[in-house]
């Protein structure tokens, strides 16, 4: 007895529960073999295997040779063929197999165990000398490419020259002569290229390829397809060993892949390819054009029958849609791997209820089984196909979704057009880290160089926004701030529209589908609704967003932000001239003209959310924000003409210096803003009331709930809150005032706040945890600074696991927000408690935020759909 660790596993000895070990490949074929489906016999060497080649810089130890052998001899008993014998030999398959599957990236090699004196024992004992030779040359070129690392084309240019030679169209219509002549040429171009012969010795020819796959682990493509699918880099492969069996010995032989249900519209039928007279790697290179299942069923009944049944019972036995690889030999079927098939959030979410309704899986598996990705697929707008398109370029598609915005050249000018409330695209040669802050800004982004893996495309995607990328058809001309596509000059401002999910790029704002809610999901949120105990509120600051949230089942307001409110260019005048206002009743007189612009806004959404609560937040940025760039003001000085105008800029940049602060974050600003001014926050506070009376008497069911930002005292709040009474009294009807009229509450944001929460809570009805600020504030890191620039080295350096403005931080954020909770409820059991920040849409923050017993979430109008399965999925 061996005292080493078992290192290789019989395919009767493992099970599907071994993926870590034997990989997925492995432990399925494993598990298909032991539930007596057709699968050719053969061995897997384990993960682990392979973790201690790299280990032992990439040597195979003579203990897993033994036991390799000792395996192959096993597998030599089985067949009742040997390695290397020239009568009857037995060739094998050596295909790598990870733990998470990753589809074509690590390398496979067929028909092993074939030389020149083999190859005639094969022909003879199956009286097929073509097929012999057919095999030869797959193996010799699959070796070559994987084991010799000469590059495919190579290969492919003599083949395509052998065929247009012998005047053969397909590879079926070469002769064996054929397939001789092209093993010679094979054999010395490999000499030419490696200086050696193509290996004879059998044993040999086992144990190079077995290190070859174990060093595919590190090749080129699957490191970047571990990076996209965050798949560690140390898990290694396994490798399967396997008879072979042959799709390619004539006609009544083929090979295929097939879906037990079609993976793009979910349907419960078989979807998939196969060849006549082929080996596996046939259907996947193009080589010919396969036939579709379909086909099968006419060509081979009885085949198909039985793929028909094989596909059935995996289907059950996993419990989810299988991509299965078969072979038939000689009329015989085999299975030669399984596994859960990919498949579009469509699909996903069809098959997910189909297989309840089937009672294979249960209601809270379908829910599990959805991911926010799939609702960001199906959720995304997409363009209206009916209109006609001004096309300017196609570039890759990187990011699904459609976008339209105007065009800005530069992050800086992005996040600040954003910010002045413009809906932009990004448009960079390529972007870096740098322009982060600029890519959050954007509805979409445009880049003419990099592939789908740039950093366009990568950090897009992550923040689930359009992106088209290596759009080599613009030029972009940075200097001039402008975008050419042939006869299209796209100057910066201009309106265009991205198509992720195709790469087109439109002049002009092209009309968007809205996200379509099909029927499955419907059900899948009803269920969800059932089980969830977390409200979901959205974050909504128009009657637009209101009801396009209402319509995805928000259940209420979080958080609507009154300053959007003020950006267009007739308010944002009688705003300035608020602020330039040096008296009081001049300020007065702004704010008067400001009173029914705000009033009619929130009619307009107490209207949407007729019976809902609306979560109002006060004017909360610094008052500067809403004031030009000192930089612009000095241009226009210099460019002015009449006295009086210069006047006024010469005021209005005195100003701007005045109201200048080192930190504004940290700055004048919020409830500060209230207080010192309390004549802006009472102007909303009157809008609000006044909203309220006219929608009330109109029939509408009113819901306000005043919230008050960044709070840090309970003196601040008091005193605010007596300003909001005062006004309700003043404002409402008898019947409408008290604590069922209105609740007044505050943004929990200064960590003072969520630490002295018992003292706030006596003056709060609600608490609503504003967690980018609180984030920012609690870690101390700026978050208009922090991304792009340190932050990103830390994530890269894993200082930290997650970037704690996505992702909250439950150890330290968190642990404020449930003291915070604790201790406002003791103050005030009845007390209301939510989150509103970025973090409301983030599947892990949403688990947290139903651990800790908060009432709502609140997150963007399109992730409320994903919030409810987050929420359902939260307390399963
Ligand atoms: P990949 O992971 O790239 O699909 P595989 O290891 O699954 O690589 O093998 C590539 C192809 O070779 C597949 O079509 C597979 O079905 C086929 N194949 C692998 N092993 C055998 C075998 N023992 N007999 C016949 N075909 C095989
Ligand atoms: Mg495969
Ligand atoms: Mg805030």
């Amino acid at each position: 007895q061996s005292t080493q660790p078992k290192m290789v596993y019989g395919l009767t000895e493992g099970n599907a529960s071994m993926k870590a070990l034997l990989g997925g490949k492995g432990a399925n074929l494993a598990e298909m073999t032991r539930s007596g489906l057709p699968v050719p016999q053969g061995f897997t060497i384990t993960t682990e295997a392979c973790r201690a080649f790299f280990r032992s810089g990439n040597r195979i130890e003579d203990e897993l040779l033994a036991q390799i052998q000792s395996a192959l001899h096993k597998l030599e008993e089985e067949t009742g063929q040997q390695l290397g014998d020239s009568e009857s030999p037995l060739l094998v398959s050596v295909r790598s197999g990870s733990v998470t599957s990753m589809p074509g990236m690590m390398d496979t090699i067929l028909n092993l165990g074939l030389n020149d004196d083999t190859v005639l024992g094969l022909a003879a004992s199956t009286g097929n000398e073509r097929f012999a030779y057919d095999c030869y040359r797959r193996l010799i070129q699959m070796f070559g490419n994987v084991v010799l690392g000469i590059e495919s084309y190579h290969f492919e240019h003599q083949l395509h020259r052998l065929k247009k030679n012998a005047g053969a169209e397909l590879d079926q219509d070469v002769t064996a002569e054929g397939w001789k002549n092209l093993i010679a040429s094979y054999k010395s171009c490999i000499k030419l290229k490696t200086g050696r012969d193509f290996p004879q010795q059998v044993h040999e020819q086992l144990k190079l390829a077995v290190e070859a796959v174990f060093k595919s682990w590190n090749n080129n493509r699957a490191r970047i397809y571990r990076n996209i699918h965050h798949i560690p880099h140390d898990q290694g492969t396994a490798v399967n060993v396997q008879r072979m069996v042959f799709g390619n010995k004539g006609d009544d032989c083929g090979t295929g892949v097939v879906f037990t249900r079609n993976p793009s519209t979910g349907d419960n039928e078989l979807f998939g390819e196969y060849l006549v007279n082929a080996q596996g790697e046939d259907v996947v290179a193009g080589v010919r054009t396969p036939h579709s299942i379909a086909a099968l069923k006419l060509a081979m009944p009885v085949i198909y029958e039985q793929l028909a049944q094989v596909c059935k019972r995996l289907e059950r036995h996993y419990k989810d849609m299988q991509d299965i690889e078969f072979t038939v030999e000689s009329g015989k079927l085999f299975v030669l791997q399984t596994r859960t098939g990919k498949r579009n959030a469509q699909a996903a979410l069809k098959l997910a209820v189909d297989f309840v309704k089937e009672g294979l899986i249960s209601r809270e598996d379908a829910l599990q089984r959805i991911e926010p990705s799939h609702l960001d697929q199906l959720l995304h707008r997409r363009i209206d196909e009916s209109k006609v398109l001004d096309l300017l370029a196609v570039g890759l598609p990187a990011s699904p979704g459609a976008a339209i915005g105007v065009a800005v050249f530069d992050a800086d000018s992005a996040a600040e057009w954003k910010r002045s409330g413009r809906q932009v695209i990004l448009i960079r040669p390529e972007t870096t880290p740098e322009d982060i802050h600029g890519l959050l800004a954007s509805e979409g982004v445009l880049t003419s160089r990099g592939g789908m893996t740039s950093h366009a495309a990568v950090v897009a995607r992550g923040m689930g926004k359009p992106c088209v990328c290596g759009c080599e058809g613009v030029h972009i001309d940075l200097e001039a701030r402008r975008m050419i596509a042939g006869e299209n000059v796209i100057e910066e401002g201009d309106w265009i529209t991205l198509d992720g999910a195709s790469g087109r790029v439109i002049k002009g704002a092209v009309p968007l589908r809205e996200a379509a809610v099909t029927a499955e999901l419907l059900q899948m949120l009803e269920w969800a609704d059932d089980i969830r105990k977390l409200g979901v509120y959205a974050n909504a600051d128009n009657p637009e967003d209101a009801e396009t949230a209402r319509s995805f089942g928000a259940e209420g307001i979080g958080l609507c932000r009154t300053e959007h409110m003020f950006f267009a260019p007739v308010r944002l005048a009688a705003m300035q001239r608020m602020i330039m206002a040096d008296a009081k009743d001049e300020r007065q007189s702004a704010l008067d003209e400001l009173l029914p612009m705000q009033q009619s806004d929130f009619e307009g959404i107490f209207q949407a959310m007729d019976g809902l609560p609306v979560t109002i937040r006060l004017l909360d940025p610094p008052l500067h924000e809403f004031l030009p760039k000192i930089n612009e003001l000095q241009r226009k000085l210099e460019n002015a003409f009449r006295t009086e105008e210069k006047i006024q800029l010469a005021q209005m940049i005195r100003k701007v210096q005045t109201l200048h602060e080192s930190n504004p974050m940290l700055g004048w600003r919020g409830c500060r803003l209230g207080i010192v001014y309390p004549e802006i926050y009472a102007m909303q506070i009157e809008a609000i009331f006044k909203a309220a009376s006219a929608c009330m008497d109109r029939g509408i069911s009113v819901h306000s709930e005043i919230m008050i930002p960044l709070i840090g005292h309970a003196s601040e709040l008091m005193r605010l809150r007596e300003l909001v009474d005062r006004i309700a009294e003043q404002v409402l009807r008898a019947d409408r005032k008290g604590a069922s009229g209105y609740k007044v509450g505050t943004m929990i944001e200064v960590p003072r706040a969520a630490l002295t929460a018992r003292q706030i809570a006596n003056h709060a009805d609600f608490f609503s945890f504003g967690t980018n600020d609180l984030t920012q504030m609690t870690l101390g890191y700026s978050r208009d600074d922090a991304e792009g620039k340190f932050l990103t080295h830390y994530l890269e350096h894993k200082v930290l696991a997650h970037n704690p403005f996505q992702a909250l931080d439950t150890e330290g954020v968190g642990q404020l927000i449930e003291m915070a909770v604790t201790a406002g409820r003791s103050a005030k059991p009845s007390l209301k408690t939510g989150i509103c920040g970025e973090h409301g849409g983030d599947k892990a923050s949403i688990a947290f935020c139903h651990e800790i017993g908060l009432d709502y979430v609140s997150c963007s109008p399109y992730r409320v759909p994903m919030a409810r399965i987050a929420a359902a999925q939260a307390a399963i």
